[in-house]
């Protein structure tokens, strides 16, 4: 059954480019984006309020005990969570929703609110998923690293969303996306 607007879960491996990806599907008006909290600090030009909310870790385990997250989860020695005011706002004004969270996330929205539609989008190859992690230039050595062998463990649970996604060109990978929401709503 279609609906009027959808809670879109988007993951993938750190350097796919889920980001560059969902900042262009919020260009062309496809979707709102939730602005996640963390407790890691900001890389490279982001700023407070815009990629994340950054928050100290006293700040993050209050905002747990307030029950202000819809999911919350620890990844590579950092809290990051998903702030649920705006969710359920954005949602209850029929506007489609992308939470761009890992995979522990998705798994909790998904057992919370089992309508949400999981997007796994997957790089090129694992060779091309390197050379975008490095092409960055925001990580150190170390986090690279952490972040390619989360990425090794990531990949065979893309067989738990409900769609998989190569970023080739973002242009396509997002026209795609979009497909996904046209099909799921009735908009
Ligand atoms: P993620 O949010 O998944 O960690 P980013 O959006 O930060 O990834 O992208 C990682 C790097 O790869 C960035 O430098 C970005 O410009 C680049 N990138 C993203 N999508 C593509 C693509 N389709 N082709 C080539 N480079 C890309
Ligand atoms: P990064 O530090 O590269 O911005 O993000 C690291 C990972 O945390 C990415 O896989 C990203 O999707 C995920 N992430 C970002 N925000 C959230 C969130 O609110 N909740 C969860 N569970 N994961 C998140």
């Amino acid at each position: 059954m279609s609906k009027k607007a959808v809670l879109v879960v988007i993951s993938g491996p750190a350097g796919t480019g889920k980001g560059t990806v969902v900042k262009e599907l919020v260009r062309r008006g496809a979707a709102e984006i939730s602005i996640s909290a963390t407790t890691r600090v900001p890389r490279g030009q982001e700023q407070n309020g815009v990629e994340y909310h950054f928050l100290t870790k006293e700040k993050f385990e209050r905002m747990i005990g307030e029950d202000g997250f819809l999911e919350y989860a620890e990844y590579c020695g950092n809290y990051y969570g998903s702030p649920k005011a705006p969710v359920d706002k954005w949602l209850s004004e029929g506007k489609n929703v992308i939470l761009e969270i890992e995979v522990e996330g998705y798994q909790k929205v998904k057992a919370k609110r089992p309508d949400c539609i999981g997007i796994f989008i997957m790089p090129p190859s694992m060779e091309e998923l390197e050379n975008r992690l490095r092409g960055r230039n925001t990580e150190t050595e170390e986090q690279i690293q952490k972040r390619l062998s989360r990425a090794a463990e990531e990949i065979p649970l893309a067989e738990l969303y409900n769609y998989v996604v190569v970023n080739d060109s973002v242009q396509d990978c997002a026209d795609k996306i979009e497909y996904i929401f046209k099909s799921e709503t009735d908009n």
